[in-house]
């Protein structure tokens, strides 16, 4: 009889309210790209209360290569890791995590996978005045990019101080930028000076597509960008405005598919087709 051989490379896609989240299309579309047939990529949602159970549970199964973390565990994991690289120290925060049989290691790929997209996009934000929406795990990995990057100021929009003061601290301790907290409490008006606001927090994300950040509109004037990072719906109420008032803005696609091709590399070694990852992406959203 010929042998059959059933087992496969997997790698999860964890976070709390995933079941709507595209990777797995954008994933599996990557590893077709350079052949990797026996890779396979699910969706795997989490429990609240189980992310350490989750994270440890990794080295129990032989083909589990690695998981792609999102929201609203990405501080959270890396209490549970065996490893965490520079990068997430730096960021504050673990994205992927490399399953290497007897121990894990967490890394970031989000901030570099932002600022890929801004390239892609030709948004040069050097002594640029940015307005953050969000101080959560994604806003750090981001913020802390800007900072590297040469940006002019950070203006950190939340509603918990908190949490805001936190992400003020690792600024401080990895970048010499020039960043305050505003406090979130009802509708927020943008800055005049603002060149770019970015919405980092979930809101808008499936299946609560209709909802905006509560932001004054009008304050959002003709020479600002706006860079929201949900990926699903790709194009939200938030970007669908913005585009009808013809303000320049992106969507979270690029940043999505930027970091599942850095994942894809970091467990395979291998560089996958992005434009077969972002076709992927946009076929999944239609
Ligand atoms: P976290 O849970 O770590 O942080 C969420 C942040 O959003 C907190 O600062 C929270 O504020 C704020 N927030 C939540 N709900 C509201 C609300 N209704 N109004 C105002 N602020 C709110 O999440 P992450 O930072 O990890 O992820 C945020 C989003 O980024 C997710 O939706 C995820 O889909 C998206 N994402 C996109 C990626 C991409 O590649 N495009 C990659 C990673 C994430 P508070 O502190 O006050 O509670």
């Amino acid at each position: 009889m010929k042998e059959q051989f059933y087992l496969k490379h997997i790698v999860g896609v964890i976070g709390k309210d995933v079941s709507s989240n595209p990777s797995v299309a954008v994933y599996n579309a990557g590893f077709a790209s350079i052949g990797l047939d026996d890779w396979h990529c699910i969706t795997l949602p989490v429990l609240d209360g189980c992310l350490e159970g989750a994270t440890q549970g990794l080295k129990a199964f032989v083909t589990m290569r690695g998981l792609n973390c999102f929201a609203p565990y990405t501080i959270e994991i890396m209490k549970y890791l065996d490893v965490v690289s520079d990068s997430a120290k730096l960021h504050g925060a673990a994205n992927v995590i490399t399953d290497f049989g007897n121990y894990t290691v967490g890394d970031n790929t989000d901030g570099e996978a932002f600022m890929m997209s801004l390239k892609a996009d030709a948004i040069d934000v050097r002594g640029r005045k940015v307005v953050v929406l969000g101080a959560g795990g994604t806003a750090r990995a981001i913020c802390v990019e800007l900072g590297l990057a040469g940006v002019a100021g950070i203006t950190v929009v939340n509603r918990s101080r908190a949490r805001a003061e936190e992400l003020l601290a690792l600024l401080r301790e990895n970048t010499d930028v020039a960043a305050s907290y505003a406090e979130w409490n009802g509708t927020y008006t943008v800055p005049e000076e603002t060149d770019i606001v970015i919405n980092a927090t979930p809101v808008g994300l499936y299946p609560k597509a209709d909802d905006m950040p509560d932001v004054a509109l009008d304050s959002i004037g003709q020479t600002m960008f706006v860079q929201d990072i949900i990926p699903c719906p790709l194009e939200t109420a938030l970007i669908r405005v913005m585009r009808r008032r013809g303000v320049s803005c992106a969507t979270g696609g690029k940043m999505l598919v930027n970091q599942a091709a850095l994942n894809i590399k970091k467990w395979s070694g291998m560089e996958p087709n992005i434009t077969a990852m972002y076709d992927a992406l946009e076929k999944a959203s239609s």
